[in-house]
């Protein structure tokens, strides 16, 4: 039986791309992958319902490499989906080679997305993924090329699809036809095509160096201020981005918080003494402290503590550093 590694997102396109190539009897491994940007829920929820084995690889040192400078740039946020294409299907490759599976598909659908899915980018992905010529796009396979496994009778050509174009009517009438029920809505789910995500990453980029995972997963909580090169301020908006930054802080890190109001949990990554007072006069600015009167902020650092009087932040000076 022949065999094939399912790159498999969990929308709608990559099930039937799979549906398409199960009922031509060949067994299929789907997998998907992990960063900080997004994560594999929704694939391991639809390969439950449909009934398919999941691999689940953490691919974030070699996405975040490629991230800081993509050959092919960014789309209209930091979303590097050529890029990002290109490692996905080359790191399935090698999961291909690893398994000793035939080939590989993709739910791609040609001139879906006008710019990473028109004939000349779905040829360059494969292309500098290293896998030209096992990478199968059952959806629209025969408005492409064969591959070797087309050619080398694996799959029958004539059963694949050429669905093209932005429309789902075609997806919709084969789900039904499949009895594919509960899909997820197309898109959503990577964080690097979110703006205010894409804002507060090129400020990280354009700001440090030296990165690790957590100076990246502090992106998603709280909000962002930048107060000069080297400082930035995170004040948590709810409990849950308290608790969440609670949980990133590091022993380098400031930790503000409010010593007789509520209020935020602000944290300062790699602060010093210098960002103490800004810092406070945020945590006061967005405590349930009133307007023009002191406040005392708790700051700690490393289990020490000392209080600071401060007056909340100005309105227009949030209004300036804010990411
Ligand atoms: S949307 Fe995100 S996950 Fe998808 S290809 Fe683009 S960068 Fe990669």
């Amino acid at each position: 039986m022949a065999k094939a590694i399912a790159l498999f997102s969990g929308g709608l396109d990559s099930i039937l791309a799979a549906e398409l190539i199960r009922r031509q009897n060949i067994e299929l491994l789907c997998v998907t992958f992990t960063t900080p940007f997004f994560n594999a829920q929704k694939a391991l929820a639809a390969s439950r319902r449909i009934n398919l084995p999941l691999e689940i690889r953490d691919i974030t040192s070699e996405h975040l490499n490629m991230l800081k400078s993509p050959r092919y740039g960014y789309g209209r946020n930091m979303n590097p989906c050529i890029d990002c294409h290109t490692l996905m299907l080359n790191i399935a490759g090698r999961i291909m080679e690893e398994t000793s599976s035939d080939f590989m598909i993709t739910g791609e659908v040609l001139g879906q997305r006008p710019m990473s899915q028109n004939k000349q980018s779905l040829y360059v992905v494969a292309k500098n993924s290293g896998y030209h010529d096992y990478i199968l796009r059952p959806l629209s396979a025969r408005l492409l090329d064969p591959i070797k496994a087309e050619r080398e009778n694996f799959i029958d050509r004539s059963q694949l699809l050429s669905v093209q174009g932005r429309g789902r009517k075609d997806q919709i009438r084969l789900a039904a036809e499949f009895g594919v029920k509960d899909y997820a809505p197309p898109s959503g789910g990577c964080l690097l095509t979110d703006p205010v995500f894409s804002r507060r990453l090129r400020d990280l980029l354009s700001h440090h160096q030296d990165l690790d995972v957590r100076d990246y997963e502090l992106l998603k909580y709280g909000r962002h201020f930048r107060i000069h090169d080297h400082c930035k301020i995170i004040v948590g908006r709810n409990n849950a981005d308290n608790e969440a930054l609670r949980k990133l802080a590091t022993s380098n890190d400031l930790i503000l918080t409010m010593a007789s109001f509520p209020g935020p949990l602000v944290l300062v990554p790699y602060g010093n003494d210098d960002n103490k007072k800004i810092a406070s006069a945020l945590c006061i600015r967005y405590s349930d402290a009133p307007d023009n009167i002191k406040a005392n902020v708790l700051c700690r650092r490393n289990n020490v503590s000392e209080t600071i009087l401060s007056v909340g932040a100005a309105k227009e000076d949030c209004a300036k550093w804010i990411i």
